[in-house]
């Protein structure tokens, strides 16, 4: 089980941190993966913004490869137990826990003028997704791994108050948790700026690229540089094969390759990647009742299973159906 948020568009940190193994896990295990629409209120979106952002996120999920035939693929909104349950954990969680929350933090300082209860509780509603499927594995980046701690705490004291319910959701992290922006400093993310987006076209990547941070110590390409360092070549990890890479890495320290055609070689590397996801994209947003569908059949498929676990919590906990 996992989910993303419908707000801006997918970058790669969201594909290579998360989605990736998205699609990895479908193939091993039964695979729930949601828009969570419901977090994302948090931020006060416009209301006609939020329906196309969770529209545009689910494409995303879809177009990376995530297989709907394999995984659950549905909007949190369509299955409200997520609320329901969400409450019942509210419950359980103590104060203590949620203040020591490192995202609450950041994101009180990135919006201070909407400081709101649901940013406090955030966590809890991520718990209650993750119990809901009753998920062992959840594949996340390295930002969610506090909030995945709390997630088992909350889930053993209700196994330990109300007996056995829920299994130790496990974090499932790729080989890239935790993907740099381009600003060099802080991780990649839609609130800062820093992202390459997925559906970027080859030019806006590329013209994003050509400004994004490199070695410092390289202000003329007669520099000798340390590709360690640099965040572009951190980059070239994750798109560019071994043997080409090798290659860069010797211009770099020889300053026989300059930062202009080495970010021109990521760019196109990249595209390798992004340029089937986008058509895939493309395709999908042209059939918006293939889109409908798919989502309605997640939806039925997870609120199936949903109220299944909700029955047991309810009756756990000692809430009775009306007779
Ligand atoms: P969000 O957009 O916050 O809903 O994140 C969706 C998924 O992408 C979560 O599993 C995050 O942990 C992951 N993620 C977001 N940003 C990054 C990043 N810069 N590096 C790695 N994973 C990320």
């Amino acid at each position: 089980m996992s989910g993303v948020q419908p707000t801006g568009n997918l970058h790669i940190g969201n594909y290579l941190g998360a989605l990736v193994n998205w699609v990895e896990l479908q193939k091993h295990y039964e695979a729930f993966f949601c828009v969570v629409d419901l977090h994302a209120l948090t931020q006060r979106p416009d209301p006609a913004a939020l329906q196309r952002a969770v529209r545009e996120v689910a494409i995303g999920v879809l177009a990376s490869g995530v297989d709907p035939d394999k995984s659950t693929v549905f909007v949190q909104s369509h299955v409200p137990q997520h609320s329901e349950l969400g409450w019942i954990l509210t419950c359980l969680t103590p104060l203590g826990d949620l203040n020591r929350m490192t995202q609450f933090k950041d994101k009180s300082v990135q919006q201070p003028e909407n400081i709101n209860a649901g940013l406090f509780t955030y966590p809890i509603l991520q718990t209650a997704d993750i119990a809901l499927y009753r998920a062992e594995r959840v594949p996340v980046g390295e930002d969610q791994e506090q909030h995945l701690e709390l997630a088992r705490e909350t889930l053993r004291r209700f196994n330990f108050v109300y007996g056995e319910t829920f299994p130790d959701p496990q974090t499932v992290k790729s080989q890239a948790p935790r993907v740099i922006g381009l600003d060099g400093q802080a991780k990649m993310s839609k609130s800062k700026g820093n992202e390459l987006g997925l559906f970027e076209t080859d030019e806006e990547t590329l013209a994003k690229l050509r400004a994004a941070k490199t070695d410092p110590a390289r202000l003329r390409k007669s520099d000798k540089g340390t590709p360690e360092v640099c965040n572009i070549f951190s980059y070239h990890g994750f798109f560019t094969p071994a043997a080409q890479r090798e290659e860069i890495a010797a211009g770099c320290r020889s300053a026989q390759l300059g930062c202009v055609d080495c970010k021109k070689m990521l760019a196109a590397h990249l595209e390798a990647v992004k340029a089937p996801i986008r058509e895939r994209a493309t395709a999908l947003r042209e059939h918006p009742a293939r889109l409908d569908e798919i989502l309605a059949a997640g939806a039925s498929k997870a609120r199936a299973a949903a109220e299944s676990t909700m029955q047991l919590v309810r009756e756990r906990v000692g809430l009775r159906p009306a007779p």
